[in-house]
């Protein structure tokens, strides 16, 4: 099969000009050797995007957004990277079969994916036999119509534990590999379908791919757990997938929002009314992958956890995580049913699309729930729940949110505004930036020795010369991060013989565990001059400050020595340490 190499990648790359094809997009404005334009990655009125025409990379001043043509497109479109790639060969009348593509990126796991494919379709069709009598009413009562059936791929694991590993061996697949997946079970050696008597749920990764099965009783079996999930492997990782989110995302950029439930019933209920831009956690804390992913949407992310205690305190902590992140969060709490899905069954579609229609800002929930187990007509409750609203109040940077909270807390509480304002710089005493400057990405403070680290990748990007010099003037890094980092970009040079930032983008989009901090080193120095000597003076950072470390390692260690002649050993090693370092 005819496969797209890389190198084709990269030339089509090389063809397309980012600047005509950001510009066939947005109006781009020359400023002197950069382009720039409103970037339309966050709420920009200003242009904060510069397009760079000699490195072929743009990158947003304000959100952060980096990269090279095709993460631009696959941004904006909102597609798949490798689509991306096809719309760019597209629009510089190349011609590129997506589906042979698609094999090639995919085809680590492709026979994986097939066998779950498989599997799924095998579980549907049990539906649709005689077994399944108890199974469809089951889901008939529980008001899964057979559009919900078939939206989300919900099918029937069957009585007998072996019925998907014959189908399964009868088209060759290894046993190993049905086991490394999750599908079927070795019990002393021999082997059993993991699931049966269960209606199953497939669960996706972000694009798409089934990656395993969530499946539950439906007899009312007392003595089982009543839901079994498919064990962590090489294509399902838990933390890294949300549910439903392949569907949800084009709905999501469309609405400017996406609503997190808990669980994939929640979520498949609410899609079920019409509403789509919907995820579920499959649990109750939020991991760092998933934050992730709600963050790349740019869209304002609404949670709608259970309505017990467990939900109250994850959304508060999982709010918390996603403001520190930067993302505007806002809380619908229902009232009455446990979880959406029993709410929507109750009191209805319409109910709950009120509750959408009108969430309210993570904050409001915050200082709503400060009220929780307090008598405000006692005074010492009263004092205690003004405090808190002021702590709470002093961590926002947004000016008019604590104007309005303060006349709140005035008039509701009879409080004089000046001593409110009086108590709240005491909880803070930085400065209030203007609510008129458009959100700047913060950026946290960096050490020497992390900023000439992350310069000397950035350079290393630029071509062979630098990773030359990097190799033999440097050639480690203490950082994981970036000694991982170099590794890739030698790696790729000795791979392709030549290097440039924007190719370098494009290997590393599938490499998530990289991906955004090279972006963020891209994002940092695209306006650098790249020479021998700059990248020198860094290496020469980097040097003196881990001999500086070194030097204190051995010191520390020389104070806890009791053997003289370990401590005079390690003097010397001192001494010649300093030597070097002048
Ligand atoms: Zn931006």
């Amino acid at each position: 099969m005819a496969f797209v190499s890389n190198d084709e990648i990269n030339e089509i790359r090389a063809q397309a000009d980012i600047v005509s094809i950001i510009g066939s997009y947005i109006p781009l404005t020359q400023r002197g050797k950069n382009y720039v334009c409103v970037c339309p990655f966050h709420d920009d009125h200003s242009p904060s995007m510069s397009v760079s025409s000699e490195k072929q990379i743009y990158k947003c001043f304000s959100c952060g957004a980096t990269g090279n043509v095709f993460t631009f497109v696959s941004e904006y479109e909102n597609v798949p990277f490798i689509e991306a790639v096809s719309i760019v060969a597209n629009k510089i009348g190349r011609k590129l079969s997506l589906d042979t593509y698609k094999s090639n990126v995919n085809q680590v796991f492709k026979e994986e994916y097939e066998i779950m494919l498989l599997a799924q379709k095998f579980y549907q069709n049990n539906l649709r036999t005689s077994f399944a009598k108890e199974a469809n009413k089951y889901l008939k009562d529980r008001n899964m119509t057979e559009d919900i059936i078939k939206e989300f791929g919900i099918g029937l694991s069957l009585d007998s534990n072996d019925s998907l590993i014959k189908l399964l061996n009868s088209k060759n697949y290894d046993n190993k590999k049905l086991e490394n997946i999750g599908l079927i079970n070795n019990v002393n050696g021999k082997f059993y379908d993991m699931f049966s008597r269960r209606i199953t749920f497939p669960l996706w990764d972000k694009d798409g791919n089934i990656v395993g099965f969530s499946a539950r009783v439906y007899r009312g079996e007392k003595d089982v757990s009543k839901y079994m999930n498919s064990k962590e492997s090489k294509i399902f990782k838990k933390g890294e997938t949300l549910y439903n989110y392949h569907n949800a995302v084009n709905h999501a950029k469309r609405e400017k929002s996406i609503i997190v439930v808990e669980g994939f019933m929640d979520a498949i209920r609410i899609s079920s009314i019409g509403i789509k831009n919907v995820v579920a956690l499959q649990g109750t804390a939020m991991t760092d992958n998933q934050i992730t992913m709600l963050k790349k949407l740019r869209v304002k992310v609404i949670l709608c956890l259970d309505n017990d205690n467990a939900g109250l305190i994850a959304t508060l902590n999982n709010g918390e995580e996603l403001v520190k992140n930067n993302i505007e969060t806002f809380v619908i709490r229902l009232s009455g049913e446990k979880d959406p899905d029993e709410y929507i069954l109750a009191n209805g579609a319409e109910a709950f699309q009120k509750n959408v229609q009108n969430p309210i800002s993570f904050f409001e929930f915050k200082i709503n729930n400060l009220k929780s187990n307090k008598d405000l007509n006692n005074v010492e409750d009263l004092a205690t729940y003004v405090n808190d609203v002021l702590k709470n109040l002093s961590t926002t940077t947004d000016e008019i949110l604590r104007e309005v909270t303060l006349n709140k807390l005035s008039n509701d509480y009879n409080l004089s505004i000046d001593v409110l304002k009086k108590k709240l710089l005491s909880f803070a005493p930085v400065e209030v930036k203007s609510i008129k400057q458009p959100a700047k990405k913060e950026r946290v403070k960096k050490e020497a020795y992390t900023i000439a680290s992350e310069k000397i990748l950035y350079f290393m990007m630029n071509g062979n010369e630098y990773i030359n010099e990097y190799r033999n003037k440097l050639g480690f890094f203490s950082d994981s991060i970036h000694r991982e980092i170099a590794n890739e970009i030698v790696y790729y040079y000795e791979t392709n013989k030549k290097i440039t930032v924007a190719d370098f983008i494009t290997y590393i989009t599938n490499k998530n565990n990289i991906k955004e901090k090279v972006m963020e080193i891209v994002n940092n120095a695209i306006n650098d001059i790249v020479t021998i000597e700059a990248m020198d003076e860094y290496i020469d950072v980097v040097l003196k400050i881990t001999t500086k470390n070194e030097i204190k390692r051995l010191k520390d260690l020389m104070k806890k020595e009791l053997d003289m002649d370990k401590k005079m050993k390690l003097a010397e090693q001192i001494a010649e340490l300093k030597k070097e370092d002048v």
